[in-house]
């Protein structure tokens, strides 16, 4: 690939509603791709997080644990989280192809094994295919067989590291429901600052200091966002995290526009 790709990484926060089980974002899809298409950036590689999709199920049935032998209904659980991700993924991947993106989903579960909940082997090639033929791929964060585990949950946030790493991307554009990294929880502390630039020093200073969200999240919240994203920032691939819930943000961050947010850069 002669350009290098841009990896995209769209919040189940943002594209779910995760208050409210089984429940999409519709109007917030339709607008970001808007911004995707208006953008026009390739290569582009997309990932999206489960939200109130992938999340609720995989906490039901403790499927980030592994297998626990002999549970049928556990197995079971598996096959629902994936196929609520595989849902999800339709109605991004249907709103992209209508507004005449060439999206193509590849599913993690079909590609990728994890030992100890990490990406130990993925099959590339397709996805490398994908990109050097103009396609988007669009993957998420899934239900996965591990070698250690048996399976376990892999989070967006995982992939998009290692798909930025493996593919030598130029960016990672993180799009969350928040300005950016803070201090401190938004949500939960209105006195917290965001942050618009900092270093892998001083991320690892602050890492020690901030909170993890109370939301039905199992795989890491922010801090095991931040955790991902680093080890793509310390191979020298700076990290734009965006607010993707208010408009325009993804689009200015696409073109490389100044917009409100979070770079995190080697140093
Ligand atoms: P997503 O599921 O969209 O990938 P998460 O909900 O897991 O994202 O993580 C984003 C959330 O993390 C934000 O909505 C925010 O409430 C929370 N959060 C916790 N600590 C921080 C922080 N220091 N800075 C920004 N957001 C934080």
């Amino acid at each position: 690939m002669s350009v290098k790709p841009t990896v995209l990484k769209l919040g189940g926060s943002v594209i779910t509603n995760k208050a409210k089980t089984l429940t999409p974002r519709l109007q917030t899809i339709e607008r970001l791709t808007k911004e995707i298409s208006r953008a026009n950036v390739s290569p582009l590689v997309l990932v999206h997080g489960g939200g109130s999709f992938g999340h609720p199920l995989a906490k039901r049935y403790a499927i980030k644990d592994g297998y626990r032998k002999g549970d049928a209904s556990q197995v079971l659980g598996f096959s629902e989280t994936h196929q609520a991700m595989v849902t999800l993924n339709k109605l991004v991947v249907d709103v992209l192809i209508q507004h005449n993106i060439p999206a193509v989903a590849v599913s993690p579960s079909s590609c990728v094994v994890t030992k100890s909940g990490r990406i130990s082997t993925m099959m590339e090639e397709p996805l490398k295919k994908l990109l050097q033929n103009g396609f988007v791929p669009v993957l998420f964060g899934d239900a996965v067989l591990d070698s250690d585990l048996g399976f376990t949950i892999l989070s967006g946030d995982q992939l998009t590291t290692y798909l930025a790493l493996r593919l030598c991307a130029a960016r990672i554009i993180m799009g969350i429901d928040v300005d950016g990294l803070y201090t401190n929880d938004p949500k939960v502390d209105s006195s917290a600052l965001l942050v618009k630039r900092i270093t892998l020093e001083e991320l690892k200073t602050m890492l020690k200091q901030i909170e993890e969200p109370k939301v039905t999240d199992v795989t890491g919240g922010m801090l095991g966002k931040i955790a991902e994203l680093m080890l793509a920032v310390e191979k020298g691939i700076p990290s734009f995290i965006v607010n993707a819930a208010k408009p325009n943000n993804v689009y200015k961050s696409l073109k490389g526009e100044k917009a409100v947010g979070t770079l995190v850069v080697r140093g």
